[in-house]
């Protein structure tokens, strides 16, 4: 995750009639109630990807046609796939400077990151994201936000299959994905693979570091959530040039 505007929805705001009805009508729908301890990694996705179309139906996402869909389109028209994982891409219209990615293989750029950031630095950048999928950080952060999660509960048919959440359920979900932050450890790991995929691709590796150092400008000019959500983006920039320097690949 990366992140610089505090992002708000609305949607966070859940009354506890809200919740009641939620619970109420899964217990109507016959489904049986598992704790987030079972749950596997199909469910985990299965309610990423419903707080991903809630997220979809909440914020202006670029249309087709438009020129943002079309050029992160040519960005990554060669990586539609991680492992068996198919990756789809969309653009949020927003001034965000962020962007993330989600256990069920969604991936969305906000119009600010993209407006801040050259075609490899957005590449540069869903590695990164796609990192923190692929070495299953998005899923056990989801996990960890449905233990946490004012319920406690999600409804599962007894095939094991995750059935419609209720808005207010998925509520807390979305809040943390646009909200989560991962350990240093994580965020370290997730630059390896960032830079690993570019490697290997054929792309430099240098714009992995040039994008760190664009969002740390973007913290001294006045992002304080930036600032502490990522204290250490020109360390982590220094670090990508010396990996880079030392495996002579630093062009
Ligand atoms: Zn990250």
């Amino acid at each position: 995750m990366i992140r610089i505007a505090l992002i708000t929805l609305s949607l966070s705001s859940v009354s506890a009639a809200t919740l009641a009805q939620g619970n109420s009508s899964l217990v109507q729908a016959g489904m049986e109630l598992i704790s987030a301890y079972t749950l596997n990694d199909a469910q985990v996705a299965s309610v990423a990807k419903q707080a991903v179309q809630q997220m979809d139906a909440k914020y202006p996402v670029a249309a087709a046609n438009d020129p943002y869909t079309l050029r992160l389109n040519r960005i990554v028209a060669r990586h539609q796939k991680v492992g068996n994982l198919p990756i789809n891409y969309k653009v949020y219209k927003t001034a965000d400077v962020n962007a993330f990615a989600t256990a069920d293989g969604s991936v969305r750029v906000f119009k600010g990151l993209m407006d801040l950031m050259t075609d490899n630095e957005v590449l540069a950048v869903i590695g990164h994201e796609i990192g923190h999928v692929a070495n299953r950080d998005s899923r056990d952060a989801m996990k960890a936000a449905l233990k946490r999660s004012a319920i406690r509960n999600v409804g599962a048919s007894q095939s094991g299959v995750i059935g419609q959440l209720s808005r207010s359920q998925l509520a807390g979900m979305t809040d943390y994905i646009v909200g989560a932050s991962f350990s240093r450890k994580q965020e370290t790991e997730a630059d390896d693979y960032s830079y690993a995929f570019l490697k290997r691709n054929g792309y430099s590796v240098m714009p992995l570091a040039s994008s760190f150092e664009k969002l740390a400008q973007q913290g001294g000019s006045g992002g304080p959530a930036f600032l502490s959500t990522h204290p250490d983006s020109k360390a982590r920039a220094q670090r990508i040039r010396d990996r880079a320097r030392s495996e002579g690949i630093a062009r």
